[in-house]
């Protein structure tokens, strides 16, 4: 009763009266363009993306200096997207660098921001416009729609929430429909208590980062207790692997969906109710896979590109947010009849991924060794240099050591004979400051990939006649 009430009154009048968003425009305008055919789509983002290539190099100073550079002479020159995909990548270096000169001369001083960032490292501040706001806020709703979640659906979020949470937060949980638990404050001693509010709010979904429904349905199967059965859950924030896919249905009782995004972009790609791999909002932001350390037509996972098609105020061109994905084997379109592309995973963090001697990206497949594994309850393996990864393992009296000894057999099969393998029992494993657990942390240094990178972008963009004059 209250969804009806919320979607077609109270979330008009508070965004549209109120606020004066057009939140709920722009969402109508996707949840119709989601059902265009596949060509249709790539005409409507080719159109938005040469209205914002053409803005970039009138309005940006970064991209006409660094598009120049690169031998582009004039908007013109790009005439598709195999052209786009000639220009240079984004990084986050780029960003730190040259912040100022990528905000567009028009948007200055109407401009929204906000700072990344958080567990690795160094942050980074970002800048979009109003409309962005409300596009993302839009494209968020229609991706949440299809895991059953739509605006105003009773919902619990298993979720981060920053310490002293104000009223303002909590009126708007409540207007949404929505009840909030800390996952920070998380333990193994009080899961008790996060079972015992899904049976008294009775969600109809279920909103969670992916280490904490793992984590609470790893508890629920081993005590044997049983929640109340919501429609979905709905997992964020982390990659989703197929074995804690299949560990929080059975603890749950219900189907699960895969969502993808990050902070800079928001939804990028989320799973529509036949999961076959992730819908990327491509009438609203561009993703390409590139990655030089994977040969073209080489499967496996690639570096994830993102352009946000409305963002006129910082537009991100080919931005690198770290992230792996791995692109659908097969062009067929989704049986659901949405025109929308489809990645068929993704695969984490560049720096949370493993690498072998030759520089390949090792997907899931330690997780998979892990969790088959019994007595594994959490696992972290890191790589500090190329020929060595050490993994240190929170098992139960259930864990067996030549349980371990058959996972090191397969690591060295996955990652050859010259990688030192260590293992060590540990008792607690470090979160990251918001509450997740890397179960892999690569430090090796990027550097050297982002390096050949750029050179086989410059030596691309330079043309003939610059690359003679060179020699
Ligand atoms: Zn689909």
């Amino acid at each position: 009763m209250y969804e009806p009430l919320f979607r077609g009154l109270l979330f008009p009048l508070y965004e549209g009266l109120l606020r004066r968003r057009r939140t709920l425009a722009h969402l109508r305008e996707y949840e119709r363009t989601q059902w265009l055919p596949r060509e249709q789509v790539d005409a409507l983002q080719w159109q938005r993306l040469s209205r914002l290539v053409a803005y970039c190099w009138n309005e940006v100073p970064y991209y006409r200096r660094r598009w120049g550079a690169a031998g582009v002479g004039s908007p013109a020159d790009i005439r598709g997207v195999d052209d786009y995909a000639r220009l240079p990548v984004l990084t986050k270096q780029d960003v730190r660098d040259h912040f100022d000169d990528l905000l567009a001369r028009p948007a200055r001083g109407s401009m929204l921001f906000k700072t990344t960032g958080g567990s690795t490292g160094e942050p980074l501040r970002i800048g979009y416009t109003r409309e962005n706001y409300e596009r993302r806020n839009a494209v968020m709703h229609r991706g949440y729609a299809w895991a059953g979640a739509p605006l105003g659906r009773r919902a619990l979020h298993l979720w981060g929430e920053p310490p002293g949470v104000g009223i303002k937060a909590r009126l708007q949980h409540a207007a949404f429909n929505r009840r909030v638990l800390d996952v920070f404050r998380m333990r193994d001693d009080n899961l008790v208590a996060y079972a015992d509010a899904i049976d008294a709010h009775r969600p109809r979904v279920i909103v969670a980062y992916v280490a904490s429904a793992v984590r609470l349905a790893q508890w629920l199967i081993a005590s044997g207790r049983r929640v109340h059965v919501p429609d979905a859950v709905l997992c964020a924030a982390e990659p989703l692997r197929s074995h804690q896919r299949a560990l929080i249905e059975e603890a749950f009782g219900c189907p699960v969906f895969n969502t993808y995004g990050c902070r800079e972009f928001a939804l990028i790609a989320s799973e529509c109710e036949r999961r076959q791999g992730l819908h990327v909002n491509a009438d609203h932001l561009r993703v390409e896979l590139g990655d030089p350390a994977t040969p073209a037509g080489e499967a496996g996972p690639r570096e994830v590109l993102v352009t946000d098609l409305f963002n006129y105020g910082m537009p991100l061109m080919r931005y690198a947010n770290g992230d792996l994905a791995t692109a659908s084997a097969s062009d067929a379109a989704c049986p659901c009849g949405r025109g929308l592309p489809v990645l068929a995973s993704v695969d984490g963090r560049r720096m949370d991924a493993l690498r072998t001697p030759e520089g390949h990206y090792v997907g899931e497949y330690l997780e998979y060794l892990m969790f088959t594994t019994p007595g594994v309850r959490r696992f972290q393996a890191v790589q500090e240099r190329i020929d060595r990864i050490d993994v240190a393992v929170v098992g139960s009296e259930e864990l067996a050591d030549d349980a371990l000894d058959q996972v090191r057999r397969r690591m060295v099969d996955a990652f050859g004979s010259s990688v030192e393998l260590a293992f060590a029992r540990t008792g607690e494993l470090p979160l990251t400051p918001t509450g997740k657990l890397r179960v892999a942390v690569s430090k090796l240094a990027h550097c050297v990939w982002m390096t050949l990178l750029h050179a086989v972008e410059a030596v691309r963009g330079l043309g003939l006649e610059a690359a003679v004059a060179l020699a």
